[in-house]
């Protein structure tokens, strides 16, 4: 028996025990990038977030048993006018998209399926593709025309909202706030106006795929419809658990959950809904439209990726987060003096139970890290720091990463310390003290032992 974890659910807003749907396979489903640009440091939240509670499963029912899947939207309108604007194919820019997201959140240490997946076996991290679930999604499309909960107008497929009861379970919205929330462009073919788009047709250029029956024309998907064909085809018509941002709520996650309910005639599409509180800048959410953001690459310019991910984790996963330099200087601080106790010792067996027990309460991260910082064992120290995904560098490793995010030029550094070498060997103090000014201001120190070695290290 796994212990106990709670986990709070947007759809009963409570916390309560978790329980797998099948005890032997835990299955998440989380809303995932849409490749269209660089992702800012807002989109690393979610990703930090439920990489580490893709983390805690696997260390309470075993990595054999859980299945992440993070999708990636890979057709959309900001995709579209991106590739025209750029003048290059959709699949360059999705490609190229996707290629420096994997390289930004795998420097900020988040399990990728490379490091989880075993040859021969069921995938434990997949992340699929929307264009490459296509069939999949016209299927359901059909399968929701077919039960009466969509209807075909000029080309396009809608979902037809007041067919659909309890339309609203999870946002708990009322009606008229959710069709002034919703935004929905008031189209001629709609019969309520709050039916959302399953499918439309394509403008000339756009990607474009055969429509479902009905439809002679070539289409392409609607968003929504994505998450409910990529969850289905990889977790089942019913999962454990479904998360992302709180803005997914509505009308994503809503939507999401008509379309697979409605089709599948199902009383849930995901047991329980986690969603992430914003990264905000000066009491704002960072997002693209404000213009208030800055992309996880440059961050990682100045800042080692553990510095990101602890800085992360510091706050609750469903408070806003207020992004700050201070918020960082402070996890540097922190791991420095982490890394200094722990040195290069291998991690305790056992996970020390004071950092594990809150983090199965709702993955309380804040109360985890104060833990770590009253841990004075270093083996304990840095299995406890291993399950978030931290120290899980060598010394040197440390080292090296702070050095680079520094912008150090090694070989310049290297260079004024042979001079000093010289100059000191010939008694030239003044020359000595030009080079050890160099390097200060260069932001290295140097330090002399009595064997006569020189080490340096970068000024905090
Ligand atoms: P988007 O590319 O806007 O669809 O966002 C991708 C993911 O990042 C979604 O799960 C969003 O909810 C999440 N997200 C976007 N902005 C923020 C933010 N400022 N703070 C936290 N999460 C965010
Ligand atoms: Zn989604």
């Amino acid at each position: 028996m796994a212990p106990m974890l709670r986990l709070y659910n947007t759809l009963t807003r409570e916390k309560a025990p978790f329980a797998p749907i099948d005890p032997g396979h835990v299955r998440v489903y989380a809303c995932g990038p849409t490749v269209y640009d660089a992702a800012h440091i807002g989109n690393a939240r979610p990703i930090i977030v439920f990489d580490l509670l893709f983390r805690l499963l696997r260390h309470l029912y075993g990595e054999a048993h859980v299945t992440y899947a993070r999708n990636v939207t890979d057709v959309d309108d900001k995709i579209n006018a991106r590739a025209a604007e750029r003048g290059i194919t959709i699949r360059e820019l999705t490609d190229g998209t996707l290629a420096t997201f994997h390289k930004d959140v795998r420097d900020l240490g988040v399990l990728m399926p490379e490091d989880v997946n075993m040859p021969g076996e069921r995938p434990r991290f997949i992340e699929p593709r929307a264009t490459d679930h296509i069939v999949e999604m016209v299927t359901l499309i059909e399968g929701l025309v077919a039960a009466g909960h969509a209807y075909v107008a000029e080309d396009h497929v809608l979902f037809d909202v007041p067919s659909m009861a309890d339309y609203g379970s999870l946002s708990k919205r009322p009606l008229d706030e959710m069709e002034a929330g919703a935004r929905v462009e008031v189209a001629p073919y709609k019969r309520s106006p709050l039916d959302f788009v399953l499918w439309k047709p394509s403008k000339p250029g756009e990607p474009s795929w055969s429509s479902p029956s009905g439809i002679a024309a070539p289409g392409r998907p609607g968003w929504h419809i994505e998450c409910s064909a990529m969850s289905w085809k990889h977790l089942g018509k019913t999962f454990d658990i479904h998360a992302g941002g709180i803005d997914l709520i509505f009308p994503h996650h809503e939507n999401e959950v008509a379309q697979s309910r409605c089709c599948f005639g199902t009383p849930v599409m995901a047991n329980v809904w986690m969603h992430n509180g914003f990264l905000q800048v000066e009491g704002e959410k960072m997002s693209k439209s404000l213009g208030n953001f800055i992309t996880i690459r440059e961050v990682l310019n100045d800042w080692p990726g553990e510095v990101v991910r602890l800085a992360m984790l510091k706050t609750h996963y469903r408070q806003p987060i207020d992004w700050t330099v201070r918020g960082l200087e402070e996890a540097n601080r922190t791991l420095d003096r982490w890394y200094g106790l722990v040195g290069d010792v291998s991690p305790a067996r056992e996970l020390p139970a004071a950092v594990l027990e809150p983090l199965l309460d709702d993955l309380n991260t804040a109360s985890a890290l104060a833990e770590l910082h009253r841990l004075d064992d270093p083996a304990s120290l840095k299995a406890g720091a291993g399950l978030l995904g931290l120290l899980g560098q060598t010394r040197s490793g440390r080292e090296q990463a702070s050095v680079q995010a520094a912008g150090i030029d090694v070989a310049a550094v290297e260079r004024l310390i042979e001079e000093r070498r010289a100059a000191r060997a010939a008694k030239d103090w003044a020359a000595s003290d030009r080079a050890r000014d160099g390097l200060a201001a260069m932001g290295v120190a140097v330090k002399d032992s009595k064997d006569g070695t020189t080490t340096w290290s970068v000024i905090k």
